[in-house]
């Protein structure tokens, strides 16, 4: 018997996607909605049954190109417009972003799976984005003053022109506004591909800032297949630069399809990302965190903690209550308030995941919790699952697996916490909990990560940078650093008329 709030919100839901049930989803190109240049569809699928949603246009190379040169040619008037005006314009998306808030995180939980309560703060994340970087318009361009003795040098920066934007299926909303909001704060045009397992809320958010009044051609949206669409974006010679978060692998395809038009690459790719708990934790939050770090979201976050790394002086009770808490966690479907875990993106997926319960089983570590799809109906679900005894070479403790799956290791010291954490390929984030401060800091020193949280789940700041190292990422997000990506610096040395100028050819 379903509650009276998931009825409600099934009812809600259900409103909003009639749209996308009656008609396919279409382009949005120099401010038209378009259908693919050979007319055709692919079709979506909800996790919660795998039942359609709709159909989607399937891009095609031309389709890219036609964004492309609308993009191109909106650029010199977006880029010429006043950072005050950009400003306003981006609040005012900010503003249709709330007012639609609701309809936006129904839409996305049904189209992803993912919870509702997890999904209502993503849409007004979004919001937020799109504020954070209206406000910075303005001083986007603001460069250095850095005089010599004879010469004052000062630095310009110029949005580097029309930007591609490609998005993966997790939180798909929230991570488009995250690099479409700063593209145009800077004065980019974009096009954006967004990932063809979650292509909804990417139509309401072309609509809603063309609704506010975001010139025609400014962004551009075009769905479709990866490898054809995304492919041709990054191949693009009109588009200058790649903003990309997805898997690591992919990044470097897109590496080599934008190597003959030396595109600027920002990637945030995957990760592996450790908790450390050590035993002078308070491990009551500690727990809290581990839990919320690797089972919300469905495990399907780029920054979830799936790799636990617990002292093995408190590790035998730490493991008693995490397993309790994993078994007690409530999934089911996606819009029911009080569900914590939802179905999985897509049957394909699922697999993926589940191959890795034979893998866990098949290496040798102990399956204490989960390791099955369970008994949640007839959606990708899976069981929220903790895998313990495991050591660091196996691969459910070295390959991202980005689902509701924890690896459990235990440490000695602190030296091979280091060590072990440092042991796999990705470098996104780092989670310390300790209560030794001099040991927090030691600790994210030394971590292999562009991001450490201490005593702490992750917890954004929107003017941080954001991003990873070794194969988690390429560049950084956020305040400033957002900025760097979508302009170019330029220098202007300006002579004081004193200095001796080279005098050639004169005998
Ligand atoms: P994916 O790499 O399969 O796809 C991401 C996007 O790239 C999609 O839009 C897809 O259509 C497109 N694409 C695929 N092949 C392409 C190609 N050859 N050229 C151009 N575009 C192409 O990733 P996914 O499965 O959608 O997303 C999950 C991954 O994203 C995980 O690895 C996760 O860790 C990562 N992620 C990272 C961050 C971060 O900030 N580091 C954030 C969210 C997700």
């Amino acid at each position: 018997m379903p509650s009276a709030e998931l009825t409600e919100n099934l009812e809600a839901v259900g409103a909003a996607l009639a749209r996308f049930r009656d008609q396919p989803i279409q382009h949005m190109i120099g401010g038209e909605a378009c259908a693919a240049s050979d007319g055709a569809v692919f079709e979506n699928t909800t996790p919660i049954d795998n039942a359609r949603i709709g159909d989607v246009a399937k891009g095609t190379v031309d389709d890219i190109d036609a964004a492309a040169r609308a993009a191109h040619g909106a650029f010199p008037a977006w880029a010429a417009l006043s950072g005050a005006k950009r400003r306003d314009l981006l609040h005012t998306i900010a503003d249709a972003i709330e007012s639609n808030a609701r309809e936006i995180a129904l839409v996305e939980s049904f189209d992803t799976g993912q919870a509702l309560r997890f999904m209502s703060k993503a849409a007004v994340r979004g919001a937020e984005n799109f504020r954070f970087f209206a406000d910075r318009a303005a001083g986007a361009r603001d460069g250095l003053s850095l005089p010599a003795d004879e010469h004052l040098n000062y630095t310009l920066r110029q949005p580097i022109g029309p930007v591609g934007v490609i998005t993966p299926w997790n939180t798909p909303f929230m991570l488009s506004t995250w690099k479409i909001a700063p593209a145009l704060a800077a004065g980019c045009t974009v096009v954006h591909k967004p990932a063809e397992w979650s292509p909804c809320t990417a139509s309401l958010l072309i609509e809603i800032m063309q609704d506010a009044g975001l010139p025609a051609g400014v962004v551009n949206t075009v769905h479709g297949i990866g490898e054809v669409a995304g492919r041709a974006l990054t191949e693009h010679p009109l588009v200058k630069a790649v903003a990309f978060v997805g898997e690591s692998l992919t990044g470097s395809h897109i590496m080599r399809q934008g190597a003959d038009t030396l595109k600027r690459v920002h990637f945030e790719l995957g990760g592996k990302n450790p908790v450390i708990v050590f035993d002078d934790a308070d491990l009551d939050r500690a727990l809290d965190a581990v839990v919320f770090m690797i089972y919300s979201l469905n495990g399907e976050r780029c920054t979830s903690s799936s790799r636990l790394l617990i002292q093995s002086s408190v590790a035998d009770e730490f493991l008693d209550r995490l397993e309790a808490r994993v078994a007690a966690l409530r999934v089911g479907h996606p819009l029911d308030p009080a569900t914590e875990v939802g179905p999985l993106i897509h049957t394909t997926h699922r697999e993926k995941v589940c191959r890795y319960f034979d893998v866990a089983r098949a290496e040798g570590a102990n399956v204490r919790v989960g390791g099955g799809i369970g008994d949640f109906g007839a959606g990708n679900y899976v069981q929220p699952t903790l895998f313990t005894e495991a050591n660091s070479t196996m691969r459910v403790a070295q390959e991202e697996i980005f689902g509701p799956v924890l690896t459990a290791l235990t440490f000695e010291d602190e030296a091979e916490a280091i060590a072990v954490a440092n042991q796999v390929a990705y470098g996104l984030a780092g989670y310390v909990w300790t209560g030794n401060s001099g040991r927090s800091m030691r600790v994210a020193r030394d971590l292999d990560v562009g991001m450490v949280w201490v005593n702490s789940e992750n917890n954004r700041h929107l003017p941080t940078p954001f991003g990873g190292m070794k194969a988690s990422g390429v560049g950084r997000d956020g305040g400033d650093y957002s900025f760097d990506f979508y302009m170019e610096t330029k220098n202007v040395c300006i002579a004081m008329d004193t200095h001796a100028v080279p005098s050639l050819g004169k005998g």
